[in-house]
């Protein structure tokens, strides 16, 4: 068995895999499981905090970020896609399946992405029904503050479509404050829960667009129309995966016990870079680094795989290389959800500071004992 070090999935807790073992009812018979599951939707949204209604989804994170765009976009729609990450430009691809045209607003890949010259933008072309946002765009760690590029978005009345699946729990989302429409979760980043899941935020203007639509949505398992009546209907569209719900439920009801999360994964992670760097490894963007996943690069003379390949074998600890224009470029370590503890990091600080000494790499300090020092220090400064 691996410890699962990366940026999704991430380590499952027992009481999370115990939950998903329960005895099962019939979901679509039983009363007592609609109201599981709303009630299950109503923490997501309080964790949230908003008012908005969430619905959960039968389908991995990907099929939140689908759902919104199939529910949202007609022949014809124009949505902006701001791309500043792989997941970002992603985003065209699902206008342009249902039929939208993307403008892909593209900013470069290593910095936070620049929101006064989104606004400049924003004043000449603003004739979008949509636009898309990653929070935290996962192959190369980039976060942005969709604090700010939410509300500017909002200005023009362009409805805002986030995909936090990366960042929720690990980073602030306050998604009536941030002024989300259609916000995207998934169960295995920070929630810590098995891949399986996506869940989708939705405001009453979004609601309202998907109401007024003249073209039927394209498709079935994307709808979010669906689940219109379901719950005065006793009725969902599929039959829900009652498992999958129970073990969600409980992984939420860790995140709501758990008061310190947010401080928790900005310490670790905070420690994480300065760590990297004090050891002489280079961070591999310029700015917006995410508290829950940090992306260095891969020294010199050293290949990714050597890197994952030695931490698994001798230490059974599993990092992530990255994927696209990132491939054999950069290395992740996922410290989100319940991967964030300062033991999981110690031990995996302990574990990579041998494997690049042994690969050649010189390191300028001991990397774990480092890690700890800046924990201690910024537990005293809290
Ligand atoms: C993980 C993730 C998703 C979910 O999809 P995968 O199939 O796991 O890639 C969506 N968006 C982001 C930003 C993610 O990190």
């Amino acid at each position: 068995m691996y410890k699962i070090m990366t940026p999704g999935p991430t380590q499952v807790l027992e009481n999370v895999r115990r939950a998903r073992s329960l005895e099962c009812t019939n979901p679509d018979l039983d009363a007592d499981f609609v109201e599981f599951y709303k009630e299950t939707c109503k923490l997501i949204s309080s964790l949230l905090h908003t008012k908005n209604e969430t619905l959960i989804l039968d389908g991995e994170g990907i099929l939140g970020l689908e759902a919104a765009c199939a529910s949202l976009t007609e022949p014809g729609d124009k949505a902006l896609v701001l791309d500043n990450g792989i997941y970002g430009k992603g985003f065209a691809d699902f206008v342009s399946i249902y039929q939208g045209i993307p403008e892909i607003y593209h900013a470069d890949y290593e910095h936070t992405l620049d929101v006064n010259a989104l606004a400049k933008f924003l004043e000449a072309h603003h004739d979008f029904k949509y636009a898309t946002v990653v929070h935290c765009d996962t192959p190369s760690g980039m976060l942005n503050d969709i604090s700010r590029i939410c509300p500017l978005l909002k200005q023009y009345g362009i409805l805002t479509v986030v995909d936090s699946v990366s960042a929720m729990f690990g980073e602030l989302v306050d998604a009536d404050a941030f002024q989300i429409d259609l916000l995207c979760g998934g169960s295995q980043k920070a929630v810590s829960a098995p891949p399986g899941l996506a869940f989708v935020v939705i405001s009453d203007a979004a609601k309202k667009a998907i109401k007024d639509r003249k073209a039927p949505i394209a498709s079935f398992y994307a709808n979010l129309k669906l689940f219109e009546n379901y719950y005065q209907d006793k009725w969902f569209p599929y039959t829900m995966p009652i498992s999958d719900i129970y073990g969600l439920r409980a992984a939420l009801d860790n995140i709501a016990a758990d008061c310190e999360i947010l401080k928790r994964h900005f310490i670790i992670a905070d420690s994480t870079r300065k760590t990297l760097q004090a050891a002489g490894l280079k961070l591999h963007q310029k700015s917006g680094f995410s508290n829950t996943v940090t992306v260095f690069d891969v020294p010199k003379n050293v290949r990714t795989e050597w890197v994952l390949d030695k931490m698994k074998q001798e230490y059974s600890i599993m990092l992530a290389g990255s994927f696209d224009e990132l491939a054999g470029k950069v290395i992740r370590i996922g410290h989100m959800g319940t991967n964030a503890t300062v033991s999981n990091m110690i031990e995996t600080f302990k574990a990579l500071d041998h494997v690049l000494r042994q690969l050649g790499v010189q390191l300028h300090v001991p990397m774990d004992e480092y890690f700890l020092k800046m924990i201690n220090q910024s537990s005293a400064l809290s």
